[in-house]
């Protein structure tokens, strides 16, 4: 098969990281967790104290943040400034704080400069909320994942109690519903599905069932390139 770019963009808890992660595994390609960038810069400026809404200060400091993905889809490791961050980034707090950061431009082209530098070869899996639209529009496959309101926050309500964080269902409900609105209705490349994306109601399925979806229309996708399609 082809060394294809796959772009999953989709809203929190609709099923992206848990099948971007199988799938790459499966192709044995790399696995990219975009929204793991956004969390890494909100923890470097919230340890510094720097206020979220200071764009020109947060713009100085960019300079000073370097983010590394590291390992294979099951055990990435998030590295910030040289310090493994994964388990840090991922509070209820850092969520929050992400999805206020990733509306500033400057940030956003920082961390998609580093995208695109990271999935240039092709063979990656990227998931993200405009991996189809603007970080690789050129991206061979496109999937577009959303779920029931209800059960988006099921899902991410368990992760957050299994990481020992006491929130109530409400309000990971509310947390994620904040967000999302956020994220879609930010200026510079809100949340959003291409127009060419596959989009997926993952709300009954499994994630191997969403997994064994993609495979399928990835499968085909690659046939049609083989033939020049
Ligand atoms: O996917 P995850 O929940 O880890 O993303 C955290 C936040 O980062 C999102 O709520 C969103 O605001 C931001 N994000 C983004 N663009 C991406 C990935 C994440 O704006 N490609």
């Amino acid at each position: 098969m082809k060394k294809l770019i796959i772009a999953i963009d989709g809203p929190s808890g609709s099923g992206k990281s848990t099948t971007g992660k199988a799938l790459a595994n499966r192709l044995g390609y790399l696995y990219i967790d975009t929204g793991a960038m956004y969390r890494a810069v909100a923890l470097f400026l919230l340890r510094n104290n720097v206020s979220l809404s200071d764009e020109s200060e947060i713009t100085k400091l960019l300079k000073k943040i370097e983010i590394d993905l590291k390992g294979d889809p099951y055990n990435l490791q998030v590295v910030l400034n040289g310090e493994n961050v994964t388990d840090q980034i991922r509070t209820a707090q850092i969520s929050q704080s992400a999805s206020i950061v990733s509306a500033i431009n400057s940030v956003r082209q920082f961390l998609v400069e580093r995208q695109r530098y990271l999935g240039r070869d092709g063979g990656v899996v990227m998931d993200g909320r405009d991996i189809g639209t603007h970080v690789f529009p050129q991206a061979q496959v496109k999937f577009f994942l959303f779920a029931d309101l209800i059960e988006r926050a099921r899902r991410r309500n368990l992760e957050e109690v299994t990481r020992g964080e006491h929130m109530s269902l409400q309000e990971t409900l509310q947390e994620i519903e904040e967000r999302d609105s956020r994220d879609s209705k930010r200026e510079y490349a809100p949340l959003r599905p291409a127009t060419d994306s596959i989009q997926l109601n993952t709300s009954n399925l499994s994630p191997n069932q969403v997994v064994d979806l993609m495979m399928e229309h990835i499968k085909k996708r690659d046939e049609a390139i083989q033939l020049g399609a």
